[in-house]
């Protein structure tokens, strides 16, 4: 749910570059700085998205915080394709979705003290003061539905927690049989 999960799941590639990929999402929401397109998103405009939507597209999308996301078919496709695990971010809506078309995903809810998304949003500070509060309200409603996950990480410590990341997917890889990374 939010910020610093993006870093989170890179700690877990760092350790282990096979365990799994990125689906990279798409997004109508402004680029922040720092990022690169086809790298955290591909940033679309309002029509280039609905044109996806329209095509059918999109294996889920959503609205979220005054933009539109969702992860495409293809890019899934293509990693599932390269023979490898595939890690979708994805608010909850869209886990939901996922979880109904595609019974055999995992889903871990990475979990944050509302105080530390707080610090992290406001150090992120791209965010104007309105659309902080905004966020912290989203985040504060998608932990209400963390239960319904498979499993939920508490994102406190960000070494620790990946550590454990790791270990819960490791140990999903292996009981749908797949072939845990060493
Ligand atoms: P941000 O704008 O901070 O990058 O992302 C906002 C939220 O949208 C995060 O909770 C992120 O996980 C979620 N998100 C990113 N890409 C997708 C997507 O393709 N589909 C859905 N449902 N949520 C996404």
């Amino acid at each position: 749910s939010g910020a610093g999960k993006g870093t989170l799941i890179h700690g877990v590639l760092d350790r282990d570059p096979e365990i799994a990929a990125v689906a990279v999402s798409a997004t109508t929401r402004r680029q922040r700085e720092g990022e690169e397109e086809g790298r955290e998103y591909y940033f679309l405009s309002d029509g280039a998205f609905q044109a996806r939507v329209d095509a059918d597209a999109f294996e889920e999308h959503v609205s979220f915080a005054g933009g539109r996301y969702g992860t495409l078919k293809e890019e899934i496709d293509r990693l599932l394709g390269e023979g490898r695990n595939v890690i979708l971010e994805l608010e909850v809506e869209g886990s939901f979705a996922i979880r109904r078309r595609r019974p055999d995903a995992c889903l871990i809810f990475i979990d944050a003290p509302l105080e530390e998304l707080d610090r992290r949003l406001r150090r992120r500070a791209t965010e104007m003061a309105g659309e902080i509060e905004m966020r912290l309200a989203i985040a504060n409603a998608q932990r209400r539905e963390r239960t319904q996950f498979d499993h939920v990480i508490l994102n406190d410590d960000a070494d620790r927690a990946a550590g454990e990341l790791s270990a819960t997917m490791q140990s999903e890889i292996s009981r749908q049989g797949g072939r845990p990374s060493p």
